[in-house]
């Protein structure tokens, strides 16, 4: 029962009117991507600059990437890269069937555009939403659907809302909802009649993608919690921001993407630009040194065009966006029990790295 209770409170924070919870959210990406029907001989573009299952799930359906560049300066997909993307697709003759848009670290894409693109080209839209919860677009809750067919979720532990692992899709169709729903378990549909009470029928190959009960309990909590997390980890953003400005531009602060406004983001994750070649200290050393001063830090993320498996596939890609955005990119601490003195902290210690 309480599945349906974390989906319904699932649709009441995105207004969408349905979602599908799942087992995490890799699940969830490839239960949209199957639900839309994506297969053998398809392609789907997908931002070099996310986590790998973005892309994985469109592997897991047999279908084919295409690497889309993405802003140097926000690591996110925008309208003009995703047209260079489509005029490559065009260019080589491939069949390009859906694009897989990411919120990178909680700043949205701009579906608006994204979408006249989307329709113009034939092309289907699902929004990895898996840093945004919380967050809004244009004001509308990520993961509304109103521009996007479906929109995932993902509830890992390092995620601004958790269920231990976990995941979930929302759509406003009820085709595609059902669709998954099945798909989440085995695709089997119970046809149990009076002549036969124990019947089932399955009619294609399903996943087991469940969440489970106490899974949907934890998630339930997290999400009444999350307002709060939203709040808090949005302030620790503002502090980093206004600390970090001195140090201009050896460090750039995280760029707002046009027609958004950070006071509607829900920061999953705080990335500055460092000029390490200013600097002159290399992305490891200065990883290193902060972690001897207990400050870990992060990249999000090595461009997934140049994992082996993909370069084995598709060869080497050009994507001058990625490579500038990757070279620069580094996250910094961020959870709700810092205070005022931890981001103090971390300031001061890269302060003294950079001079
Ligand atoms: C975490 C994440 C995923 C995958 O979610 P899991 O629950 O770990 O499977 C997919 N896309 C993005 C952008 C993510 O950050």
């Amino acid at each position: 029962p309480l599945v349906e209770s974390f989906e319904n409170a699932l649709t009441k924070l995105t207004k969408a009117k349905f979602a599908v919870a799942c087992s995490s959210g890799t699940s969830a990406l490839h239960l949209a991507c199957l639900a839309l029907g994506i297969k053998k001989g398809d392609w789907v573009i997908v931002p070099s600059v996310t986590f790998l299952a973005s892309a994985n799930a469109v592997r897991y359906c047999n279908a084919d990437v295409l690497f889309c560049d993405v802003d140097q300066e926000t690591g996110i997909i925008t309208p003009e890269t995703l047209n260079k993307a489509i005029v490559k697709a065009r260019n080589k003759g491939l069949k390009i069937k859906a694009v897989i848009v990411v919120h990178l670290t909680g700043r949205p894409v701009d579906l608006k555009e994204i979408k006249k693109i989307a329709i113009k080209n034939g092309l289907k839209i699902i929004a990895d939403s898996c840093h945004a919860i919380g967050g809004t677009y244009s004001g509308l809750p990520i993961g509304n659907c109103k521009y996007e067919h479906l929109s995932t979720f993902s509830f890992h532990p390092v995620k601004t809302i958790t269920t231990g692992e976990g995941g979930a899709v929302t759509t406003n169709s009820k085709k595609l909802a059902s669709a998954m729903k099945l798909m989440r378990s085995h695709n089997m549909i119970r046809t149990n009649s009076d002549d036969k009470m124990w019947k089932y029928t399955m009619n294609n190959l399903g996943y087991n993608y469940r969440l489970s009960d106490i899974q949907c309990a934890l998630g339930l909590n997290q999400l009444k919690k999350l307002p709060k997390f939203k709040k808090k980890r949005s302030q620790i953003v503002e502090l980093y921001n206004s600390k970090l400005q001195k140090f201009y531009p050896k460090i750039i602060t995280p760029k707002i993407p046009r027609l958004s406004h950070p006071k509607d983001f829900s920061w999953h994750i705080y990335s500055i630009l460092v000029n390490f070649k200013e600097i002159k200290i290399s992305k490891n050393m200065f990883m290193k040194k902060l972690k001897k001063e207990k400050i870990n830090t992060q990249v999000h993320y090595i461009p997934v065009h140049t994992q082996p498996y993909y370069k084995r596939l598709y060869g080497e890609s050009v994507l001058p966006g990625c490579k500038k955005y990757y070279e620069r990119t580094i996250s910094l601490p961020l959870f709700t029990k810092m205070n005022d003195d931890d981001i103090d902290y971390v300031v001061h210690k890269i302060g003294k790295l950079i001079k």
